[in-house]
C-alpha cells in the first residue's frame, strides 16, 4: 500500500511509542493508531461492506474517530469524503447523494443539521456505535494495492455554478505537498501540531494533520477553534505548530488574554485560505512571531505559492513563489505571459494539482487542461523577484472567515422566496471575517415582505455562514445589453 492508509503502520514501525493523537486529555500513540486503524478498517470491510473505489464520508467535528477512519478508508483503498458540519440539511442531502457513500460515519456534537443522520441518505454509523464498530474488526495488517495515483479523498467546494462539486486528491497529491511544505518549514519529529482548523477543509487536513504523522510529531486536535481554548493549549501542550486562517488569527490579538499569553513554544505559525492583512502580520512581529504564508486551493492539495520566514517581511503582502515541486503561471487575458506588474490569472501544475471533478467531467475539462494546468479563478501579479501578490479574483466567490461563499448558490435560495424579483449578493469589507455577503434584493411590486423575512427564509437552507450578514431592498440592478448583471458596479456602489 503506497497510500496515505499506510501510514500509521510505517510511522509505528519505527516510533509505535510516540503520540500521535491528543485529545481531551487523551493520548493515542503510532502504535495505537495503527491498530486502530486496522481494526475499523476491517469492520468496515466486514460489516459495511466497504470496498476499494467506494466512498466512505465523515461528518462530525475534529475529532480522533475522524483521523482514524480518514486512515482506515486509506487502507481499503476506499474515499475518504469529509463533510462540512456547517452546513445545512438540504446543502448536505446534495452532497451525500453525489457522493454516495457506501458508509456515512457520524461523529460527535449533536447541535446543527444532519447530527443524528436524519433524513441523510445511505447507511449510517451514530457516535455511539464507533468503538463497537472498531472492537469488532481485526488488527491484523491489511495489505490492499493502493497506487499513489489512486483517490484518497474527495472534498466538496462549492462552485460558481452554486452546485457543489467533489474535488479528488490522491494520494500522490497530498504526499506532494506535504512534501513541499516541508521544503519550505523544517517540520521536527517533536513538533506538537494544534489542529483547531476543520479538517473537512483541505488546509487543515493536509497542512497540519497530514505532515505531522509524516514527521512522527503529535497532533493536538481541537473540536473547533475557541479563543480560550486556544491559548490555554498552546501555554498547557507547548503547541510549535499551527494553522489558520487570517481571521482565527485575528481573533487571537483581540483578546484580553493576547498581551500576557505564553506563546514562546511556538516555532511555525502557518497562514493562508486569504490574504494576511498587514497590521496582522506586524501584530505577532511585535511577539517575535512571523506568518508563515501560503496561497492554494482544494484543488491542488492545497499549497501552490509558499511565503516562507526568511522573506515573510520584505515580500509581505505576497503569497511567496510556487512550491518547489509545483509551477505556477500568470496568463494575461489574451492568453499570453503576464509580465512582472501586470495581472493575470493565476494556473498551477504539479504532482499536487487534482485530477479532476468527482463524476464532473466537463467541469474538470473547463479548469484542467491537456498538460495538467488548473485554472484558479484567481488574479496575481509578480514583481521582478517572481513573488506573487493575489490581487483579485475572476470566479465570484465571497471568503468570510475561510469559508468560501459563492453568491450563485445564495442568489437561487433568495429567488424561492415570493418577494424576491431580482437580486444579486456581494461581498462586502469586514474588520473580522475578512468579508462578508450582503444582498441586493429588488422587491416584487406590492410585495409585504421586509429584509428580516428574507433572512429567515435562507435559514435552515443555507449554512449559517452563508447568509449575507447585510440584506437591502434596491430599486433596480446593474445590467449590461445582453441583460447580464453586473457586479462591478454594485460593489462600487453598495461595498
Ligand atoms: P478553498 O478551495 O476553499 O481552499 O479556497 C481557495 C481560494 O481561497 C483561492 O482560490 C483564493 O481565492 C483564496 N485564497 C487562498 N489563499 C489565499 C491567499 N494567500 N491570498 C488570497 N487569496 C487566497
Ligand atoms: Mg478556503
Amino acid at each position: 500500500n503506497q497510500g496515505i492508509g499506510s501510514w500509521p503502520a510505517r510511522r509505528a514501525r519505527m516510533t509505535p511509542g510516540r503520540v500521535a493523537l491528543s485529545y481531551q486529555g487523551h493520548d493515542r500513540t503510532y502504535g495505537e493508531l495503527r491498530d486502530r486503524a486496522y481494526r475499523l478498517a476491517s469492520a468496515l470491510a466486514a460489516e459495511l461492506g466497504v470496498r476499494r473505489g467506494d466512498r466512505v464520508a465523515y461528518l462530525g467535528p475534529n475529532e480522533p474517530a475522524l483521523v482514524e477512519t480518514f486512515f482506515a478508508a486509506g487502507l481499503l483503498g476506499a474515499v475518504f469524503v469529509p463533510l462540512n458540519t456547517r452546513l445545512a440539511a438540504p446543502e448536505l442531502r446534495f452532497v451525500l447523494e453525489d457522493a454516495a457513500p457506501a458508509a456515512l460515519l457520524l461523529g460527535t456534537g449533536r447541535e446543527g443539521a444532519g447530527r443524528d443522520g436524519d433524513g441523510l441518505p445511505g447507511r449510517h454509523v451514530p457516535a455511539e456505535a464507533y468503538e463497537d464498530l472498531v472492537a469488532a474488526g481485526s488488527a491484523a495488517p491489511i495489505d490492499e494495492p493502493v497506487s499513489r495515483d489512486d483517490v484518497c479523498l474527495i472534498m466538496y467546494t462549492s462552485g460558481t455554478t452554486g452546485r457543489p462539486k467533489g474535488a479528488m486528491l490522491t494520494h500522490g497529491n497530498l504526499t506532494w505537498n506535504a512534501v513541499n511544505l516541508l521544503v519550505d518549514v523544517p517540520l521536527r519529529h517533536d513538533e506538537v501540531t494544534l489542529v483547531s482548523a476543520p479538517l473537512f477543509h483541505i488546509a487543515a487536513l493536509a497542512q497540519t494533520l497530514v505532515p505531522t504523522v509524516l514527521k512522527g510529531g503529535r497532533c493536538v486536535l481541537e473540536p473547533s477553534f475557541d479563543v480560550e481554548r486556544t491559548f490555554e493549549l498552546i501555554e498547557r501542550e507547548r503547541v510549535t505548530v499551527m494553522f489558520g486562517v487570517p481571521s482565527m488569527f485575528g481573533f487571537l490579538t483581540r483578546s484580553p488574554r493576547w498581551a500576557g499569553a505564553d506563546l514562546s513554544s511556538l516555532r511555525h505559525l502557518l497562514c493562508g485560505g486569504a490574504p494576511v492583512p498587514l497590521p496582522l502580520i506586524r501584530a505577532y512581529q511585535e511577539r517575535g512571531l512571523t506568518f508563515l504564508q501560503g496561497y492554494g486551493m482544494t484543488e491542488t492539495a492545497p499549497g501552490a505559492l509558499f511565503l516562507g520566514a526568511e522573506h515573510s517581511v520584505d515580500k509581505a503582502g505576497t503569497a511567496g513563489v510556487p512550491c518547489f515541486f509545483s509551477d505556477v503561471r500568470l496568463v494575461a487575458p489574451d492568453g499570453t505571459p503576464a509580465a512582472p506588474g501586470e495581472p493575470g490569472e493565476v494556473y498551477v501544475q504539479g504532482p499536487n494539482v487534482m485530477p479532476g471533478y468527482w463524476r464532473r467531467p466537463e467541469e474538470s475539462a473547463e479548469v484542467l487542461d491537456a498538460d495538467g494546468w488548473f485554472r484558479s479563478g484567481d488574479v496575481g501579479i509578480a514583481d521582478e523577484d517572481g513573488y506573487v501578490r493575489i490581487s483579485d479574483r475572476i470566479k465570484d466567490v465571497i471568503i468570510s472567515g475561510g469559508e468560501n461563499i459563492y453568491p450563485a448558490e445564495v442568489e437561487s435560495v433568495l429567488y424561492g422566496h415570493p418577494a424576491v424579483a431580482e437580486c444579486a449578493v456581494i461581498g462586502v469589507p469586514d474588520e473580522r471575517w475578512g468579508e462578508v455577503g450582503k444582498a441586493l434584493v429588488v422587491p416584487r411590486p406590492g410585495a409585504a415582505a421586509e429584509p428580516g423575512d428574507l433572512l429567515r427564509h435562507l435559514d435552515g437552507r443555507l449554512a449559517r455562514y452563508k447568509i449575507p450578514k447585510y440584506l437591502q431592498f434596491v430599486p433596480e440592478l446593474p445590467k449590461n445589453a445582453a441583460g447580464k448583471l453586473l457586479k462591478a458596479p454594485l460593489r462600487k456602489r453598495y461595498g
